[in-house]
C-alpha cells in the first residue's frame, strides 16, 4: 500500500507528521513517500504542483495532504497560488466524490453554537460531487451584454451543467455508503428552478431502485439549509452537487464547533483518493505547535477505509481519537475548563499511546 505524503504549508507539515505516526503504529505494510505542494513547491520549483508531486500522487493508492495556502501567496497569477494544486490533484486524480463526515463527538458538545441537545450524538456524511457543475461548466466569462436587462454593460455569466453518467456515479457512492450507515440517503437539489437539477433528481431516483434497502428522499438546498441546523440528526447521508455541496459540507462541519476535528475524503472512480483535513493552512498558528492534528488523523483513518481496505485499522484510530478526548486532552481550539491543554506533538504521542 503506497501513500504519498503531502504536508504542504503552515500548519500542514506539522499536523501530516502526527498523523504518520499513528500510521507508523499500527504495523501496517505502508510505503510512504513524502513531496512538496502548496507554496513550498513554488518556492523550491516555482510550480505549486510539480511533475514529481503529481507523478507521485498518480502511482499512489492515496495522499495524505495537509494544507496549502499562506497569505504572502496571494499576489501571485492565480495559476501559480499554492491553492491550485488541491484543483490540479482532483483533476488529474479524476476525484470525484467528496466524502465530509460531521461528527460530534460527546465530549465537545459544548464547542457548538448550536443547543447540546440538537447536536449530541450527531454523525451525518455530506458527499459533495466535486468535478462537475456551475464550477467547471462552459462557457463561462465576461463580456458586453446584447440583450437582458442592461444591454450594452458589462456582464459576467458561468454554465451549471451536470451530464447522466457524472450523476449516477455519485449516486453510488451515496447509496454504497448509506448500506455502511442507517440507510438513508438525502438527496439535495433545486429542481424547482433548475433543469439541471431536475436530471439530477431523475437520476438519483433512477439508480435508488438499485438500492431498495435504502429509504432515498429530495429536499430543495434552501430549505436543507435550514434543516442543517433545525434539525441536523435528521440526516444521514447527504448527496449534492458541487457548488450546494461546498455551501452545506461547510454548514454541516461547522456544527460540531470544532474545525480542527473535521476530516475528508475525495475520491475517483477506483477508490483511490486524497484525505486531507477540512481545515486551511493556518497560517495565523503555523510554528507554534498548537494546531490541532486530530482531523489529518481521522482523515488517515478515512483513508485506511476507503482506499486501503483496512477497516479495522480505521476503527482502532477512530477510537484512539475518542479515548484521548475522554482522557480530557484537547488542543487550544477545543480547550475548555477542566480539561488539559496539550500540543500537537503532545496530542499526537497521546493518540500513538492510545493505540
Ligand atoms: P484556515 O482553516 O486555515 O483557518 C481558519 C481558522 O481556524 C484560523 O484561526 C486557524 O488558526 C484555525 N484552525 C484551522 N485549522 C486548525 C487546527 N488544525 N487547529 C487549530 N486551529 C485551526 O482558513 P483560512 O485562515 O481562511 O485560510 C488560510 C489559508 O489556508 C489560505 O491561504 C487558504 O486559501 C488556505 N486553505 C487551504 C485549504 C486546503 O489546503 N484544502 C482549505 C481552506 C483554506
Amino acid at each position: 500500500m503506497k501513500i504519498a505524503v503531502l504536508p504542504g504549508d503552515g500548519i500542514g507539515t506539522e499536523i501530516v507528521a502526527e498523523a504518520v505516526k499513528v500510521l507508523n503504529v499500527l504495523e501496517l505494510k505502508l510505503e510512504m513517500e513524502t513531496a512538496l505542494v502548496g507554496g513550498a513547491a513554488y518556492e523550491a520549483y516555482g510550480h505549486p504542483l510539480p511533475e514529481a508531486t503529481l507523478k507521485l500522487a498518480k502511482e499512489a493508492d492515496a495522499v495524505l495532504f495537509g494544507a496549502v495556502g499562506d497569505w504572502k501567496y496571494d499576489k501571485l497569477d492565480r495559476p501559480l497560488r499554492p491553492e491550485q494544486a488541491i484543483l490540479g490533484l482532483r483533476k488529474n486524480l479524476g476525484l470525484f466524490a467528496n466524502l465530509r463526515p460531521a461528527i460530534c463527538y460527546e465530549q465537545l458538545v459544548g464547542a457548538s453554537s448550536l443547543k447540546p441537545e440538537l447536536i449530541s450524538g450527531l454523525d451525518i456524511l455530506i458527499i459533495r460531487e466535486l468535478t462537475g457543475d456551475i464550477y467547471f461548466g462552459q462557457p463561462r466569462g465576461r463580456r458586453i451584454a446584447s440583450d437582458g436587462l442592461f444591454p450594452g454593460t458589462e456582464e459576467a455569466f458561468d454554465t451549471m451543467r451536470y451530464s447522466r453518467p457524472e450523476i449516477e456515479r455519485i449516486a453510488h457512492v451515496a447509496f454504497q455508503a448509506a448500506r455502511k450507515r442507517s440507510k438513508r440517503v438525502t438527496s439535495v437539489d433545486k429542481a424547482n428552478v433548475l433543469e439541471t437539477f431536475q436530471l439530477w433528481k431523475d437520476v438519483v431516483t433512477e439508480v435508488g431502485t438499485q438500492y431498495p434497502d435504502v429509504a432515498l428522499d429530495h429536499m430543495y438546498v434552501d430549505n436543507a439549509a435550514m434543516q442543517l441546523v433545525r434539525d441536523p440528526k435528521k440526516f444521514d447521508v447527504v448527496v449534492t452537487g458541487n457548488m450546494f455541496g461546498d455551501i452545506l459540507s461547510d454548514e454541516a462541519s461547522m456544527l460540531t464547533g470544532s474545525i480542527g476535528m473535521l476530516p475528508s475524503a475525495s475520491l475517483n472512480a477506483s477508490k483511490q483518493g486524497l484525505y486531507e483535513p477540512s481545515h486551511g493552512s493556518a497560517p495565523d498558528i503555523a510554528g507554534k505547535g498548537i494546531a490541532n492534528p486530530l482531523a489529518t488523523i481521522l482523515s488517515a483513518a478515512m483513508m485506511l477505509r476507503f482506499s486501503l481496505n483496512q477497516e479495522a485499522a480505521a476503527q482502532r484510530i477512530e477510537a484512539a481519537v475518542k479515548t484521548v478526548l475522554a482522557q480530557g486532552l484537547r488542543t487550544a481550539d477545543i480547550f475548555s475548563p477542566g480539561t488539559t491543554r496539550v500540543s500537537t506533538l503532545e496530542m499526537g504521542a497521546a493518540v500513538v499511546r492510545a493505540l
